[in-house]
């Protein structure tokens, strides 16, 4: 037989087939090594969850409890894109802010060469949201609430500090009554306490109108113009001076602890308003404490300003951020409207929880693990298993096995009672149900099965 040679072509072909299987290999090995990019994590069913964050049932409860009680305040939730056009929040968070000027905001341009970006926080998307439906002609107060994830390309991520974090966002439109301040502190107060927070502190301060920051800002400049100041705050100084006050360092800490505070600059109108937001408070039994020095990072502030620390959750102890915002809504283009609202970060109060010693119910446990005992049970036991989940939670095994494997499975489960199936059960058409807590076992006919699971969970059996 004469061998002929493999035609080029064909070679070609293998080459390439082999080339891409290597690639594919590589591949394959490489994404094993995959994990949640740095700042992000997941949050996982909590049988998994090795901590706080990842543990699903406390998501469900923290969102359970902010529905409830901002719901019943008549707060409306507003799901708005995680992706906005960059321009919103560059106007919601100011060009001087740490988010813009740090550039902690996630931006990519799409194909039609609109800058967008990763919501960096909920204000600007809900107010582009408020003008863009015309809210502004529904009753005032306009209350809304959101919930959902947040980015910011925080440099050193850390525990209290990541890329992707979720916040609860509340915002009261439409009054520039302190009635609305104090019900947005009050509101506030009543989901943390809810939550189970005891150890909170509500820091209540103002920034006053833009003429008292302009004056303030203008004393920083000149009082701190030869200071020995870090290069962070001498940065601050030139884009936005109050935030020197927010510094972290020690040598600025003594520096600004000697100078005059934002409180003493408060013009006639914003020194009532802020007498009348305590007044509220302290009428309603709502704690806090008033800060002078309380400034805010965003430009967007008026008035109002407050914060909610706790104290031993480390380093990152602020849970929450909110205040005034009476110029935001004009410089995003719509009418002149005055707000007030909050954002708290769900990741700190998860960890103030966990220090206040809150616990989560368990989530559901099966009631009933069905186990089939030969091949044909398998098909019965799931149909059974299905028919059941209308009523309780159920689960089932997917092959035959012994029994003493399939109680074995059952109870891995949870559940309470396993309901055995084979040849002779089949031709009484019945399960045996064993109870795994007792030990106790009994004979159900198939048509009593709903029944003898109400009355168990209703304790009678
Ligand atoms: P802000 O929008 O900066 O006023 O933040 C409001 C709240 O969000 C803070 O008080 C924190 O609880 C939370 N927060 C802000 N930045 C982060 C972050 N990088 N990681 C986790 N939580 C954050």
């Amino acid at each position: 037989m004469k061998i002929r040679p493999i035609p080029n072509i064909l070679l070609n072909l293998y080459s390439s087939i082999f080339t891409l299987q290597s690639a594919l290999h590589v591949l394959d090995s490489t994404a094993m090594k995959f994990r949640a990019v740095k700042g992000t994590y997941d949050i996982l069913p909590s049988n998994l969850a090795k901590d706080v964050y990842e543990d699903q049932n406390r998501w469900h409860y923290v969102y359970e409890v902010v529905n409830r009680v901002l719901g019943h305040a008549g707060v409306k939730e507003l799901t708005t894109p995680v992706l906005e056009q960059a321009e919103v929040f560059v106007k919601s968070v100011g060009e001087s802010s740490d988010i813009v000027v740090q550039k902690e905001m996630y931006t990519l341009q799409d194909a039609g060469g609109r800058l967008l970006a990763l919501r960096p926080e909920f204000t600007g998307g809900v107010m582009r949201a408020f003008i863009e439906h015309g809210l502004h002609v529904q009753p005032m107060p306009v209350k809304l609430w959101n919930r959902g994830p947040i980015f910011r390309a925080e440099v050193q991520p850390q525990r209290g500090r990541f890329r992707q974090f979720h916040q609860v966002n509340c915002e009261i439109i439409g009054l520039d009554n302190p009635a609305t301040d104090a019900e947005a502190i009050t509101l506030l107060y009543n989901v943390l306490s809810e939550l189970g927070l005891k150890n909170m502190v509500v820091k209540l301060g103002s920034v006053g109108d833009p003429q008292d920051r302009v004056a303030y800002n203008q004393y920083l400049r000149e009082t701190l113009e030869h200071a020995k100041l870090s290069e962070t705050s001498r940065e601050r100084l030139k884009l936005n001076p109050m935030r020197v006050l927010d510094s972290k360092d020690k040598s600025d800490q003594e520096i600004v602890k000697v100078l005059k505070k934002p409180l003493e600059f408060l013009n006639t109108e914003a020194r009532a308003h802020f007498d009348a937001v305590q007044k509220y408070l302290s009428d309603w039994e709502i704690p806090v404490e008033v800060d002078d020095s309380i400034v805010r990072g965003l430009d967007y502030y008026r008035r109002t300003a407050f914060e909610v620390h706790h104290n031993s959750i480390g380093a990152q102890s602020a849970l929450c951020g909110g205040g005034r915002y009476d110029g935001l809504i004009e410089s995003l283009g719509g009418s002149k409207t005055p707000g007030v609202g909050w954002a708290f970060g769900v990741e700190r109060v998860l960890d103030a929880m966990q220090q206040d010693g809150v616990t989560v119910a368990e989530s559901s446990k099966p009631i009933l693990y069905f186990v089939a005992l030969d091949d044909e049970a398998v098909s019965e036991t799931m149909k059974a298993s299905f028919a059941l989940r209308n009523y309780h939670h159920i689960q089932h095994g997917y092959t035959a096995r012994k029994p003493g494997k399939g109680l074995q499975e059952a109870d891995r489960s949870g559940a309470t009672y396993a309901a055995l199936r084979g040849k002779v059960e089949r031709e009484n058409q019945s399960y045996q149900v064993k109870n795994l807590r007792s030990g106790e076992q009994v004979e159900v006919k198939e048509n009593e099965l709903k029944n003898f699971l109400e009355r168990s969970t209703k304790g009678e059996e």
